[in-house]
């Protein structure tokens, strides 16, 4: 562990409501049960969650968006989430941290009667006490989003408002780095977010797509995702061969989740995960949590299954490890 620990390394794909601590859901509950009828026992279910498709796994956020409902929760566990990657703020200790540079994403949505501008402020608020070579914040569009604002009747948040606010936000100086594309992998028609995402390349902000995720998704997806030209690759598990190629070809990045993908089931075991495929080339990765509260994972643990022997973990070398981590910094959107 110490030898995890005191690799200097960047966490670059950890959705922020998927990272709140168990605690500080409870205290939230325990404040909103009168108010507002708040079943503990949702969040009993959500300490001893499992699931067998992705499609199950979604549903575990509703739960938490129950409760991380207003614009103090939010803080309250962007505080958390931060404290648990960096270390408090000033206290930060290189080797005691989970890593040295966080760059944590996030799905901007109204909180009562506050917009989904106020959301990200107060996300910013957050990241933005570290400096910034610790901590950097990557806007999420949902890919359930309705896609313009003018074909949205019902009032949500569209994924034309997501990316103006991300740019928007970039302008004033604010520590937004990139844009991700994210949610349920069978929603959505890719096609249709194009000009979006080329907007958020011409202002300089880094692009990150969730790719390939499940089998067989929606028709010609993984294809319109590459046309964005994206500067890293979320997962990228059911990549067809031509698709690799494409992946090496231009050097894309590749966030992996190995503990994710395996309780998921989207990867039956750690001997078949495709980090093996880009590592046998030389290709970078960046292994990431993606979301440590279902996955009950941490990045020491994620760390800790490249180096365990076969069936445990991968059995890399103390020098491939390293090298994995330096990958991850050099591949940053932020933090210089
Ligand atoms: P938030 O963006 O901070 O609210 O983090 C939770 C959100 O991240 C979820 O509602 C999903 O849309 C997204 N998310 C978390 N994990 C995954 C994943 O593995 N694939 C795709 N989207 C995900």
């Amino acid at each position: 562990v110490e030898f995890i620990l005191g690799l200097p390394k960047a966490e670059l794909h950890a959705h922020l409501n998927g990272c709140v601590g168990m605690e500080v859901l409870f205290e939230l509950a325990d404040e909103f049960v009168e108010g507002i009828g708040f079943e503990q026992s949702s969040l009993k279910r959500l300490e001893s969650f499992s699931i067998d498709d992705i499609g199950e796994f979604f549903k575990v956020f509703g739960v938490i968006y129950g409760l991380v409902s207003t614009r103090e929760a939010l803080g309250r566990v962007t505080r958390g989430v931060l404290g648990g990657f960096l270390g408090e703020v000033g206290e930060e200790s290189e080797s005691e941290s989970e890593c040295t540079y966080l760059e944590l994403r996030t799905t901007p949505r109204r909180l009562g009667s506050s917009s989904a501008e106020e959301y990200l402020e107060t996300v910013l608020e957050e990241v933005e006490r570290y400096p910034k070579e610790k901590a950097g914040l990557i806007v999420s569009v949902d890919r359930r989003m309705g896609v313009a604002t003018e074909n949205e009747s019902e009032g949500g948040i569209t994924v034309e408002e997501v990316v103006n606010l991300a740019i928007e936000l970039k302008k004033q100086g604010r520590r937004v780095v990139g844009v991700d594309v994210c949610g349920d992998p069978r929603s959505g028609d890719m096609e249709l977010l194009k000009p979006f995402m080329g907007k958020v390349r011409e202002v300089g902000l880094g692009l990150t797509v969730h790719i390939a995720e499940i089998p067989g998704s929606v028709s010609g997806d993984t294809q319109h995702l590459l046309s964005f030209t994206p500067d890293r690759i979320g997962h990228g598990t059911f990549l067809s061969e031509k698709e690799k190629e494409i992946v090496l070809e231009r050097r894309i990045p590749v966030e992996v989740c190995l503990s994710s993908n395996i309780i998921c089931k989207t990867v039956p075991d750690l001997a078949s995960h495709h980090i093996r495929y880009y590592l046998e080339r030389d290709h970078p990765i960046v292994l990431c949590t993606d979301d440590t509260l279902p996955f009950r994972t941490s990045l020491t643990a994620e760390y800790a299954l490249l180096l365990a022997k076969s069936p445990f973990g991968l059995g890399l070398s103390r020098e491939e490890v390293r090298r994995v981590a330096e990958w991850s910094l050099e591949v940053r959107f932020g933090g210089r």
